[in-house]
């Protein structure tokens, strides 16, 4: 009996999670039943009979939630739905920051992955989420300031005088950051930036800015590849450095992260009033509660002529581009999990199991039952 699978729309969310071309290998090739919500491509002009002619059937939200074993989107979407007892969901649900939304799951015995939980390593690079969004959300993020700054990007050199370049200043060097800095430098931006992590310096010295760091400090301790929480003395002095470099930016892109913790606060209420009015902060850590003390998640504000923008699902903006990684990444879940099902304790699919019929599973919440 092949198994059925339920896609559906996320609300306020243009980007799809299975595109036609990955929903046709998820019916021939993995010889799975699929629904989708009517319309579900919609926002990128993409009509139901595209999904049709991928072998899918459009059901209505209910008939979905009735008849499928697994139901697939980008976010929780199943509030109003009544859900099937035992389903399993599949999605990006950002868990450790939104743990309250699992209630209606436990009710109903379900079984949830989320996607963005999967470890960075060679094997489950295929179904990364988080790299294939950071980067766009990094190269988003340029495009953003270059929109709301008053200046321009490359040197002007013209007939009524020069144009200086922009410096932008861009915190955490992970994905997001290193394609800020790509972005910013092809448009002819000067660009410094700032990581915890030494082994960065590198990768930022080969996209030509420049690679600042607290001095006297050697690596500092990280968990596979991940930054952690710093001691206060680093703390300070990076506050220090950072405030520093701020002074003569024009534009900071902050993407700094620790997994599963409020983003370290790297830009104080005094570094953004010592900007010059007409400056722009992008904030991609808003959603973590962010890398400045005044970014606000979804917002834009303006504090003293500065504006900060705070928003870390920038790649929502780009959403053809989002939802072709996206499917992708789908894709490569829906197939390796159907293959590794069969075993006990595959490392990707404990690794990005939140709970199983209703039990948690994932270790940051079975500590916190503790
Ligand atoms: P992330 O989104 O968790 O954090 C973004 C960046 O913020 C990281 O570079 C982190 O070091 C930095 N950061 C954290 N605290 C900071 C602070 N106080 N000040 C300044 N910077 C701070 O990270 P990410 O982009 O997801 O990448 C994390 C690591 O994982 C990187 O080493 C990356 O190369 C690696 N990675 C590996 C794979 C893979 O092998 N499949 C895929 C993606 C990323």
């Amino acid at each position: 009996q092949p198994k059925t699978i339920g896609i559906l729309k996320t609300p306020n969310d243009p980007r799809v999670c299975l595109l036609p071309k990955e929903v046709k290998k998820l019916t021939g090739e993995l010889a799975l039943n699929i629904l989708f919500e009517p319309g579900l491509g919609s926002s990128l002009d993409i009509d139901d009979a595209q999904y049709i002619q991928a072998g899918a059937l459009p059901k209505s939200r209910e008939e979905i939630s009735k008849n499928s074993d697994t139901i697939v989107s980008i976010n929780h979407t199943f509030s109003e739905v009544e859900m099937k007892g035992g389903c399993c969901f599949i999605g990006i649900f950002n868990p450790l920051f939104h743990d309250s939304k699992f209630a209606i799951y436990q009710k109903n015995n379900a079984t949830v992955y989320s996607l963005d939980l999967l470890p960075r390593t060679t094997l489950a690079q295929s179904m990364d989420v988080l790299s294939s969004m950071a980067s766009l959300a990094g190269y988003r993020a340029v495009i953003k300031a270059a929109e709301i700054y008053n200046g321009v990007f490359p040197m002007f050199t013209t007939a009524a005088g020069t144009l200086t370049p922009v410096k932008i200043l861009v915190l955490g060097a992970g994905v997001a950051g290193l394609q800020a800095i790509a972005t910013a430098r092809r448009l002819g931006a000067v660009v410094e930036a700032f990581d915890v992590r030494k082994s960065a310096g590198e990768e930022v010295r080969s996209l030509g800015a420049t690679f600042i760091e607290v001095e006297g400090y050697a690596e500092s301790a990280n968990a596979g590849g991940y930054a952690v929480e710093q001691s206060e003395t680093y703390q300070k002095k990076q506050k220090e450095l950072i405030h520093n470099h701020i002074l003569s930016a024009n534009i900071v892109i902050s993407t700094a992260n620790i997994p599963g913790r409020k983003a370290p606060l790297l830009i104080e209420t005094r570094s953004v009033e010592s900007m010059q009015p007409g400056s722009v902060i992008v904030d991609l850590a808003a959603e973590q509660g962010g890398n400045c003390e005044l970014s606000k998640n979804k917002q834009i504000i303006n504090h003293n002529g500065v504006t900060i923008l705070g928003n870390s699902t920038l790649s929502a903006e780009i959403p053809a581009a989002a939802s072709k990684l996206l499917s992708n990444n789908f894709f490569s879940f829906l197939k390796y999990k159907q293959k590794a099902e069969a075993q006990d304790n595959d490392p990707l699919l404990s690794a990005s199991k939140i709970m199983d019929n209703g039990e948690w599973t994932h270790p940051h919440f079975i500590k916190q039952l503790q």
